[in-house]
């Protein structure tokens, strides 16, 4: 996404479930890592992570987006913005907001995977496919391999 489509998207949305007008700048910022985005108490300027919007679908998007309109609304309203204020709280679930962003970690660092093991030398290893126990014998002690099962794995060098 451009960061004019960014803008775009930001004022529509702060119309349409704020009926309020979004008068200031959002941007991109790689620097951002695991948040999806950043209110700017001293510019009002919003902040969105690139990488939150290559990962998730356009209602998280949304979410994020209308969780630093919280922020930025009841800020420059001078109402409760933070975390833990009464106004907030209740502007979150008016609006629909996200509390959260989705963790990026879990979405990109995890894969699952086929494990098997060999019953003679007990080598563990993973393959993405599953395949016929029967053709296949280890390559060093030449014994069978037994499915162990699917697992969940840190994406490494599987
Ligand atoms: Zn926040
Ligand atoms: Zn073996």
């Amino acid at each position: 996404m451009k960061e004019i489509a960014l803008q775009v998207l930001v004022e529509q949305i702060s119309l349409k479930y704020f009926n309020k007008h979004f008068e200031h700048q959002a941007t991109f910022n790689r620097r951002l890592r695991t948040t999806g985005g950043r209110y700017h108490l001293n510019t009002h300027n919003l902040d969105f992570n690139p990488k939150v919007f290559e990962s998730f679908d356009e209602e998280v998007l949304e979410g994020i987006i209308k969780h630093e309109l919280c922020h930025y609304h009841l800020h420059i309203e001078g109402r409760g913005y933070r975390h833990g204020d009464r106004d907030f709280k209740e502007l979150m679930d008016q609006v629909g907001a996200l509390r959260f962003t989705p963790s990026l970690e879990v979405e990109e660092e995890y894969l699952l995977r086929w494990e098997y093991e060999c019953s003679g030398c007990q080598n563990k290893f993973y393959r993405k496919r599953r395949f016929n126990l029967k053709k296949f014998v280890c390559h060093s002690c030449k014994n069978k391999f037994i499915l162990n099962g699917r697992k969940r794995l840190k994406n490494m060098a599987y």
